[in-house]
């Protein structure tokens, strides 16, 4: 299927189409006028051949005595047809002469006329050796005219029949179309043979042809694949000439300068927004703070204010999350790497993260932690793990379990997250990681999130040249896979 939806090949079939019409219609058109010819020129030499003969025998056949029917006969076709005055004479010993002329004639002719000449009282004058004990016979011969058909002799040959008749003779001159059936049917193979041949090379030609001119739009969707939203910069290789293909190059290239300036607009905008909007929140936390210390507060403004300063804190951890992220797009995160026994970390976190879960009586368990290092920021490794040990947290019901290992393989330090809780829908797996996307499910909406924590944890990941995994199953939990290649110490303890 993916062959047919190849621009590439759509054109060479129809390009091979159009050159098997096109051969279609000139062999057909050459078989057709080769034939006309051939058939035109084979009448043309019978009725020169017939008047030859008619010619050459009259002056001599006049001398041939007509017999009473043959005589009633004439004088019928004397009747029907307007004809001169000429008068049938006697007949003498001169006539083998003239059949001897006529073989003559003949045996000097390459040709294979059939002749056969009858008199007056279709009794045979002459016979030409070809014919054999073949007789040639025709029921409407034509009185001083002549008559062309295609008939078949007594033994089955199909042969040209040109006929004509005098007052002295019946002419019969016919010619075998083996002949010319041959030549035709020769025509004929070679096309046969040809044609497909031909065809082969065309497409072969045409697929070369196709290629050839679909090569730039192969190198053009490369490049423009290699340009994301981080390398908006870059542009297309420019072609110099002014065709189709440097027209479309240059318009992508237009299209990708207002993209790249949309999305310098877009993060501008967001590096100012959650800038101007960390101060006052941190002022607002901390007056909610100084508030909230004030023993005097009745206990529903005391929940009142306990929920707001909640709700800051979360907003805060977005504020902080959008700075991380448009931070990480500019390339202006420093990472600070160190050689992090990160056993050391998980289990500092598994602390923090058994209270967490103790709210909702999860049991945390710790299966595996060997004691590995890896070359990465502690800081942000502690942020990674703690996103995804926190959703665990979240996304799984009281009583539920999550289960944290961390072993070496192939020369990498894998930690396994796995938890009992609602899982991921299979479609949804690949779009968790993207930004503010939350899984779009009744029991999500009542636990609160912003849909950047996964998308970060990625950044880090990808920063430490890791991977990051999921797989999961609604109902039954989820598995987060985080690979971080071990650090050299690790390697060579
Ligand atoms: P959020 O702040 O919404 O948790 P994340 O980026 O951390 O954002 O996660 C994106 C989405 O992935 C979540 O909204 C949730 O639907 C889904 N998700 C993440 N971790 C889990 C998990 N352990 N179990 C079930 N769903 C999860």
């Amino acid at each position: 299927m993916k062959l047919f939806s190849s621009i590439r090949t759509r054109l060479t079939l129809w390009y091979a189409m159009f050159v098997a019409a096109t051969l279609m219609a000139f062999g057909g058109s050459t078989y057709w006028f080769t034939r006309s010819t051939l058939e035109e020129n084979l009448d043309i030499s019978l009725r020169n051949e017939i008047e030859w003969v008619s010619a050459f025998i009259e002056p001599k056949a006049r001398k041939v005595p007509l017999k009473r029917a043959a005589l009633k006969e004439l004088q019928q076709l004397q009747e029907s047809t307007p004809q001169d005055d000429t008068e049938p004479q006697e007949g003498d010993a001169e006539i083998d002469e003239i059949w001897n002329e006529i073989y003559q004639h003949l045996l000097l002719s390459p040709r294979k006329q059939l002749i056969q000449i009858l008199d007056r009282n279709n009794d045979v004058l002459y016979i030409s050796h070809n014919l054999g004990t073949v007789r040639l016979q025709h029921e409407d011969i034509p009185y001083r005219s002549i008559k062309l058909v295609t008939t078949q002799t007594e033994d089955g040959r199909q042969i040209r029949l040109a006929v004509s008749q005098n007052d002295f003779v019946k002419i019969f001159l016919a010619y075998p179309l083996e002949d010319l059936n041959q030549v035709l049917g020769n025509l004929f193979f070679t096309f046969l043979v040809l044609a497909p041949l031909a065809l082969v090379i065309s497409m072969v030609g045409g697929w070369f042809l196709a290629h050839q001119s679909l090569k730039p739009v192969d190198a053009l969707s490369r490049a423009a694949r290699e340009i994301s939203a981080q390398n908006l910069n870059q542009r297309l290789p420019a072609n110099t000439v002014d065709d189709e293909i440097g027209r479309l190059t240059a318009t992508f290239n237009e299209m990708i300068g207002r993209l790249q300036a949309s999305f310098v607009q877009l993060k501008q905008f967001s590096a100012d927004a959650s800038h101007e909007l960390r101060t006052p929140l941190t002022i607002i936390r901390g007056e909610i703070e100084v508030a909230l210390r004030n023993k005097r507060l009745t206990m529903s403004v005391r929940e009142l204010l306990q929920s707001v300063h909640d709700e800051t804190i979360r907003l805060s951890s977005i504020v902080e999350s959008l700075m991380s992220l448009v931070k990480s797009d500019d390339g202006r995160m420093v990472f600070e790497f160190d050689a992090i026994p990160i056993s050391h970390v998980l289990a500092d976190i598994v602390e923090d993260v058994r209270i967490l879960g103790a709210e909702k009586n999860i049991r945390v368990e710790v299966n595996r932690l060997d004691p590995l290092v890896v070359e990465g920021d502690r800081n942000r490794l502690r942020q990674l793990f703690l996103t995804i040990l926190d959703n665990a947290v979240k996304y799984t019901p009281d009583h539920g379990s999550i289960n944290i290992s961390l072993e070496r393989r192939n020369g990498s330090a894998v930690v396994k997250i796995q938890d009992s809780g609602i899982g991921i829908p299979q479609r949804e797996l690949p779009r968790i990681f993207q930004r503010f996307y939350r899984v779009p499910q009744t029991q999500n909406k009542m636990i609160r999130g912003s849909g950047l924590g996964l998308s970060i944890a990625k950044w880090i990941v990808e920063a430490h040249h890791g991977t990051i995994e999921v797989t999961s199953k609604t109902q039954k939990g989820s598995t987060f896979i985080v690979t971080l290649p071990l650090s050299e110490t690790s390697l060579n303890p």
